[in-house]
């Protein structure tokens, strides 16, 4: 994604200079229960599921935690000086 701010363009990605893995979440919308966070899809997917089968709720939400990071895009008077660090 890119978007022209005071007239720089700008990008938004994954932090390069703190790349920690993603954490994901599922909350229950039922009662706002929440999974422990786990950077893989299985351990939360298998909370939901049990919990479904101890509650009957159904309906959940995805959450994921990533950190990101702006950068100069190309044409922005920032983006040569960003390379040289
Ligand atoms: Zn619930």
């Amino acid at each position: 994604m890119t978007r022209t701010l005071r007239h720089a363009a700008w990008t938004i990605g994954a932090d390069r200079e703190d790349p920690a893995p993603s954490a994901r979440f599922i909350l229950c919308r039922d009662c706002e229960t929440q999974s422990e966070p786990s950077t893989s899809q299985a351990p939360t997917d298998r909370w939901a599921l049990k919990h479904t089968g101890e509650t009957g709720h159904r309906a959940y939400r995805e959450l994921v935690i990533a950190n990101l990071r702006t950068y100069p895009a190309a044409g922005n008077p920032l983006e040569q000086s960003e390379e040289d660090w």
